[in-house]
Formats: C-alpha cells, structure tokens, sequence
C-alpha cells in the first residue's frame, strides 16, 4: 500500500496539477463533493463584477450587443460541446437540468409517438436521480405512456417493441457507476428506440462521445463538474438528425427563428437554439463560463482522457486506502470495483450512521456527503484534488471510525441539505 510520501511524489510528478491553481481552496480541506458543487475558480469574482459594473452598469442595455450577451448560451455550449464528443453549434446553455429534460424527453417522445405511435413504455433506472424520474413520470402521464424503472443489469431485456425511449443517467448519482453509452444506445436504436443521456455526473469528470455513440438527446449539469457556481444554468444537446424535428415544448421566445421581429405566432429557430425559452441568467452564465474554462485549460495537457486517468487514480487509490485503513468499520464499498465501470466518485454504505460520519469528517476538514438511506459519498475532481488528499482524507474517515466520535449528539441532527 501506498504511503503519504508516495503520495506526495505523486503529485510532484502529477502533470496536471498546475490546475489546482485555477481555484480557490483553502489548503486545510479536502474538498470531496465537486459532483454536488464545483469549487469557486479564481476567475470567477472578477469577471461577475466585470459584467455587473462594466456590462451591466455602463454599457445597460447596449451589453446585449457590445458584450455579446445575446451569444451566451450559444457560446458556453460550443465551449462544453467540446467535452462532451458534441459539435460546434449542436448544444446550448440554458435553464436547468430538470427543464433541459422536459424539453429533451417530450420532443424524444413527439418523435416516437410520429414514427411509431403503438410505443408507450418510457425505461429508467430505479436509482436515477429522482427529478429525472419524476418529469419522466409527469411526462409519461401526459403522452398517456408507461415508465418503467428497472435495475442496471436488467436493461438490455427490456429494449423491446414497445419501448419508446430510454432515459438514463450516464453516472449515477449514488453509486458513481458508469453505462456504456455507445452500447445501450446502440441496443435501444436496434428495439426502434430513442435514447436520451443526463450527463449530470459526467460532463467535466469523465469522456463522453455523444456523436460517437450515436446518442438522441442529452442533458447536464453546470454546477458540478464545469465548477459554474451554485443553481448554474445547464445545458442541452440534440443529435443533429433530431434538432430541426420538432419544436420543444416550451417554445418561448429566445427559441424563436426571428426574436427581435416580434411576431404574434411562433416559428422555431433552426437546430438547437430553439432549446432557448426566456431571458437567460447573464450573471450565472458568466460565472460558468468562467468554470467551464477551467476544465477547458486541461486540453494543452490531454484534456478529458488525461483527466479521467487522474480521476480513476484517485478512486483507485481512494478504495484500497479506507479497504485497508477501515477494514472492520462497516464500510462496504457501493461503487463499481472495476474502474472501467465508474465515473469520478466512490461510495460506501454503512449501516448505520453514514449521515453522522459524513458531519464529523466534515469537521475535520474532509467534505463529502451523505445520500439517504446509508451513503457516504466522495467526489474526486481531477482539476484540483491531490493524491495527498486522497491519502487525508482515508487517513481521517479511519480517525472517525476507530475513536467513535460520530455517535456525539450534534452529529445526528440532519439539515436540510445534506
Ligand atoms: C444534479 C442532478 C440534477 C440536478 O437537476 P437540477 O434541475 O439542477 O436541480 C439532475 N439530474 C441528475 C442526474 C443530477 O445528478
């Protein structure tokens, strides 16, 4: 097993790990939850003010013009069209996941119910994350269709005559396991299907080939991974063959072809911008821009590849540490072992106390969190994560466990995030 001075090699000979430098940390936490929140990037203050004093304050209402305001959305989404296996022009920024997957899913299933209207069965996975279930289950009652949850292995059987879409998470928020984008799509085309992929988990933390796998639609996430800041807006991706199908369903005017001529009836723009619906956030896109750029600054150095072979080091080292330190506590590890199957996190169950755990090595410096029932859960960002945090942060969750200190009463009381 690896000791911290290999660790602290490790990161000397890290060849990413001038990125770190890119972000405000504070040097006495281990910041484990970049896939619930991205860290702030240094850039990120002065360019908001910039955009409030300058944009906003002198130039008014002019900045929609001179500063470009009016390209955000399409700008930001050429930049993660670039980590995403996306081309120029095909993904915008806009509202947020959830919206991104109402619009996505109804014009799925508009195109379903065209070709082939005897489909009525919407396919997830049971553990997908819950707002994803819950606008497939709206959507569902609203097309007069079925939606079927189901486990991971059980997928492949049910890509049958009847399905519709398939909607899945390429991460999942849990356990961190990984699909096979390229494969399920691929099973779901062969069954007459669509396939539309939330890239919540993915996007910035793992390679993603959404042309290469031939996938329908595609949603994700600004505040995670792309470090945009809390409530970022997110982002939408047609396949080119899908985008000039059918309007999405909230067709506002930012979606228009022509805005700015203010006709009463509404003519959908070309592609993917009429994914647009009102008025976008300028000042959370600004800030995102500011973390997409951060992820972006990794492709002099290899970009996505060279990440997820950090992030999959990090993991990797990350198991076999609390395997070996922990051994005895409980912990029983909830994500995938093999790491071809495992995006940028790693969990653990415990029976009992996983909630309390989390709060008192949050206290100690290590921020991860808890996801009912009995989750304890860590993000490994590449970005800015050490091999020496991974190495704290395994040797204080082992502190927590042997001394006990998470039964103390102040550790049970559940906020409302947790
Ligand atoms: C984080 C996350 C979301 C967040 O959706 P919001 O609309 O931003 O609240 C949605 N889906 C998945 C899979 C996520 O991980």
């Amino acid at each position: 097993m690896k000791d911290k001075s290999a660790c602290l090699r490790q990161d000397e000979a890290d060849r990413l790990r001038g990125l770190r430098g890119q972000f405000q940390l504070n040097d006495d936490e281990i910041y484990l939850d970049g896939n619930s929140l991205g860290v702030l990037p240094r850039a990120t203050p002065a360019r908001v003010r910039q955009m409030v004093e300058e944009e906003w304050g002198e130039g008014l209402i002019r900045s929609w013009n001179t500063a470009g305001w009016i390209d955000l959305p399409a700008r930001l989404g050429d930049k993660i069209a670039r980590l995403v296996g996306a081309n120029a022009g095909e993904l915008v920024v806009a509202d947020s996941t959830s919206v991104n997957l109402y619009k996505a899913m109804s014009a799925a299933l508009s195109i379903v119910r065209a070709d082939a209207p005897g489909r009525t069965r919407i396919v997830s996975e049971r553990s997908n994350f819950p707002t994803d279930l819950y606008i497939a289950e709206g959507l569902a009652r609203q097309y007069g269709m079925t939606l079927e949850l189901v486990e991971p292995d059980e997928i492949p059987a049910q890509l049958d005559d009847r399905l519709a879409v398939l909607m899945l998470t390429h991460v999942n928020y849990r356990t961190g396991r990984m699909h096979d984008m390229a494969a399920l799509t691929r099973d779901a085309h062969d069954a007459g299907a669509l396939a539309v992929w939330d890239l919540a988990h993915s996007a910035g933390a793992v390679p993603v080939d959404l042309n290469g796998a031939q996938a329908d639609f595609a949603v994700g996430c600004g505040y995670k991974y792309l470090n945009g800041g809390p409530g970022a807006p997110a982002f939408v991706w047609a396949h080119a063959r899908h985008a000039d199908r059918f309007s999405q369903p909230l067709s506002g005017w930012m979606g228009h072809a022509a805005p700015f001529q203010f006709t009463p009836d509404y003519q959908p723009a070309p592609g993917i911008a009429r994914y647009l619906c009102g008025t976008p956030p300028l000042l959370s896109m600004a800030a995102l821009e500011c973390g997409i750029d951060t992820v972006l600054a990794a492709e002099p150095l290899g970009g996505m590849a060279a990440l997820r072979e950090k992030s999959v080091a990090l993991t990797e080292l990350f198991i076999e540490l609390v395997e070996a330190r922990c051994a005895g506590h409980g912990l029983v590890l909830a994500s995938p072992r093999d790491a071809a199957q495992r995006g940028s996190q790693v969990c653990f169950a415990r029976q009992e106390g996983a909630y309390a755990i989390v709060q008192a090595l949050i206290e100690r410096g290590v921020i991860g969190d808890f996801r009912a029932p009995d989750i304890l859960r860590f993000g490994f960002t590449p970005l800015y994560t050490r091999y020496v945090d991974v190495w704290n942060a395994a040797e204080r969750l082992e502190q927590v466990l042997s001394e006990g200190a998470w039964r103390e009463a102040r550790f049970q009381r559940q906020a409302a995030v947790t």
